[in-house]
Order: C-alpha cells, then sequence, then structure tokens
C-alpha cells in the first residue's frame, strides 16, 4: 500500500494526533446520530492500546474562522465520550495547557479547528502550532480528504503519518473497485442532472466496461439521440455533450446501457398514475420517472456477469413508489451478489446511500461510503490532497 497505517507506527509514549469526522447532526444540543463517532473507536482503541494518547481534532459546521459558540465541538463532547467509552476532554483554544495535563487513557478533543482562519486557508503557521502538540499525525477523515485543509494536508508534511483505521478501510475498497479491480466493473451512474456529474462520466467512460446511465440525467442521453422526452428533467443545452461522452465511451470498448423501457407519468408525486413505455414513446404531457422491468433485466445480466460494481446516483425518483421500483431491484440484485460472494459492490452518495438502505440492500453491499464530496471526487479520477498527503 501506497501509505502507511498504524500498524507501521510505534504509538508507546508518543501522543498521536488524529483528525477525525465526527460533524454529526445535532438538535437542541444533544447529538441526535453518531454513526461518526462510532466508525472512529477502532483508531481511538488501537492507540491506546499501542501506548499512545490520543488528541482528536475536527471540525463543526461552517464557522468560516470565527469564533460561533453553536459550532463549538464542547457540545459533542459528551457523545464521543460515550461512544468511546473513555474520558474526554475538551479544550479551548489554550490548547498547550490541556495537553501537558494529559492522562494516560484521557481522550483531548480540540475546539472545532475551524474557529481559526488558518485551517481552511492549509496556513502553514496554523500546522506547525498543531504539529507543536503531538509526535504523530493520523487522518482518519476519508471524507474531508477532497479540502487542502491545515489539519488534512500541511499537517502530513510536518510530523510522521499515518492512516487511521477508517481511512485505510475506506481506501482499500475503494482502490478494488477502480484502482485495480477485477474485471469486468459495472458502474451504475444516476440522479437528477447530468450537469453535477459531468467528470464522473468521463473518467469511468475510460476506466469501466459497462456504464449504466440512469435518473433523470438518462433523459439528457436519450435527448441527445433526437428522442423527445416531453416534459422529462432533462438538461437540453448538454446533448452535445452527452453525444462526447458517448463517442469517447465507444473508443474505450465501454458499453453504455440506457433505459431500455421507460416508466412515465404526468405528475411528479407519489402514487401517480403511470405506464411503461418504449424509450421513444414519451408522451409530450409526461416525464419519465423511473427505468422499466426490461432494463431492470438487463442491467441484472450484466451483473451476472460481473465481478465489480461501483454506485453512485439512484435510477429513477426513488423517493416516491413506485418510481423507486427499478433502483430497488437493481440493488437488490447487486446485494444478493455481493453476499454470495460473487460481486464486489462498493457505493456512495447522499441519496444513494439513503436509497439503498429503503431497498435493504445497503448491509450486503462491500462498501458503502458515508464520504460524500470525498468520494464523488475520488469517483471523478481526482487527486484527494488529504490522500496524497499521506503517500
Ligand atoms: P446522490 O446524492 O446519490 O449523488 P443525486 O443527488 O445525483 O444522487 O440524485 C438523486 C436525485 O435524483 C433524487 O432526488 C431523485 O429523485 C432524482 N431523480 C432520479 N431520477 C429522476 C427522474 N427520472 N426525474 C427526476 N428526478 C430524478
Ligand atoms: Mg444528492
Amino acid at each position: 500500500m501506497a501509505w502507511k497505517t498504524l500498524d507501521d507506527m510505534d504509538f508507546a509514549g508518543k501522543r498521536a494526533l488524529v483528525r477525525v469526522d465526527i460533524n454529526v447532526p445535532v438538535e437542541n444540543g444533544t447529538v441526535t446520530d453518531t454513526t461518526r463517532i462510532e466508525r472512529i473507536v477502532p483508531t481511538v482503541h488501537d492507540i491506546q492500546d499501542k501506548g499512545g494518547k490520543v488528541i482528536l481534532m475536527a471540525h463543526f459546521g461552517r464557522p468560516k474562522g470565527k469564533v460561533v459558540p453553536e459550532m463549538s465541538l464542547e457540545i459533542v463532547a459528551p457523545a464521543v465520550a460515550d461512544v468511546l467509552g473513555l474520558p474526554v476532554t475538551w479544550a479551548n483554544s489554550d490548547y498547550a495547557d490541556a495537553v501537558s495535563e494529559m492522562e494516560d487513557d484521557e481522550v483531548l478533543l480540540l475546539e472545532n479547528l475551524r474557529f481559526n482562519p488558518g485551517e481552511e486557508k492549509n496556513d502553514e503557521g496554523f500546522a506547525k502550532r498543531l504539529a507543536s502538540l503531538g509526535d504523530i499525525y493520523v487522518n482518519d477523515a476519508f471524507s474531508a480528504a477532497h479540502r487542502a485543509h491545515a489539519s488534512t494536508e500541511a499537517l502530513a508534511h510536518l510530523l510522521p503519518a499515518c492512516a487511521g483505521r477508517l481511512m485505510a478501510e475506506e481506501l482499500s475498497a475503494l482502490e478494488k473497485a477502480l484502482g485495480t479491480p477485477e474485471r469486468p466493473v459495472v458502474a451504475v451512474v444516476g440522479g437528477a442532472k447530468v450537469s453535477t456529474k459531468l467528470d464522473l462520466l468521463g473518467n469511468l467512460v475510460g476506466k469501466v466496461d459497462h456504464l449504466v446511465i440512469g435518473g433523470g440525467m438518462a433523459n439528457t442521453f436519450l435527448a441527445a439521440q433526437g428522442i423527445n422526452v416531453g416534459k422529462s428533467l432533462c438538461e437540453h443545452d448538454l446533448a452535445d455533450t452527452a453525444r462526447d461522452i458517448l463517442g469517447k465511451a465507444e473508443k474505450a470498448g465501454c458499453e453504455i446501457i440506457l433505459p431500455r423501457d421507460i416508466v412515465v407519468a404526468r405528475e411528479f408525486a407519489a402514487g401517480a398514475e403511470n405506464e411503461t413505455v418504449a424509450p421513444n414513446a414519451c408522451p409530450a404531457d409526461a416525464m419519465i420517472l423511473d427505468a422499466g422491468p426490461a432494463t431492470v433485466v438487463y442491467i441484472s445480466d450484466v451483473l451476472d456477469n460481473a465481478k465489480t460494481l461501483v454506485w453512485n446516483g439512484p435510477l429513477g425518483a426513488f423517493e416516491m413508489a413506485p418510481f423507486d421500483a427499478a433502483t430497488n431491484a437493481a440493488a437488490a440484485k447487486a446485494a444478493n451478489l455481493s453476499k454470495a460472494g460473487k460481486l464486489i459492490s462498493v457505493a456512495g452518495g447522499g441519496d444513494t446511500v439513503a436509497a439503498l438502505n429503503q431497498a435493504n440492500a445497503a448491509d450486503d453491499f462491500t462498501y458503502i461510503s458515508t464520504a460524500g464530496g470525498a468520494f464523488l471526487e475520488w469517483m471523478e479520477g481526482k487527486t484527494l490532497p488529504g490522500v496524497a498527503a499521506l503517500r
């Protein structure tokens, strides 16, 4: 592996500065979802087991370089203590004093790094101040790795650096899916708009064997082929771009899979009256809200023959039944193949994760990334500064 992990470092008697993502939802001063905190537990425990002291560094909300009391990590500290089962001390900006008073099993949580304008500026001075607090830098915040900030980038160059357990897990899952994948590789890209996923499509056509295009973005591709899509969500101004992507795919030997049948309705609402028609038969006063059963059968066949799947974006307007049918069916198929050990499946994206949960498929996927923007940038083939700095 191109990066070090906790196993490569000697933590005995050392202080570890651990960048984590505990940007959790809070209502009325209480944390309402502790998932992100739960995911850093192995890293904190492993460092302590190896004899190290843990200093947690994190951001919380977007205070833009100023002290905003509602965004103080003091609010989150009790939940961190609860989940870790350890005493957690919150340290306001007098970091150095708090560090010198640390007990062995005590975890120190530094105040919201983004209260300091140096954090988002990737400021060398702020990074040096942080570096002076510890001996080893551990980055366990893949979801913040697409930002070059002092705690994700500059600091990594100032101390011996390694990936935490969560970061290492995410990196190896992503590496397996697109870095050196077992072929054939299928990508499913759906969602609302082509314009938000141009870089993604551009990168994937050069890397995968089959690219399923679904959701609202499929409409733009159908329209680019001269098909009338009625009142469907469609970016007509991107017709040339869509044709470019089709041309690039053909050259690269990547099969583009567009809907082979479509589910159309006259209302954008749950339970709206609908019919399944051929892709070129959308009535002028209707909109395409899902892919039809023939498309699902075709996608299932492709998945049966595939070894690896990466998925971002639902195949239809999944928030409203029955327009969740294609997404649910494809998700169930991928989940079953993964459970049977026949497919490596990696998925990410806010709505995608919601859709896979709704389909009860998420648990059987090989890996579900909750990293949002960082996951997308990685799928787009971009270098993530926080990952590059660990190399
Ligand atoms: P993610 O958050 O996983 O990256 P997106 O935000 O790109 O996914 O896309 C999800 C949205 O796309 C959902 O709100 C869904 O309703 C919408 N969508 C999917 N198919 C269609 C369609 N045919 N028409 C309109 N909206 C659609
Ligand atoms: Mg979304």
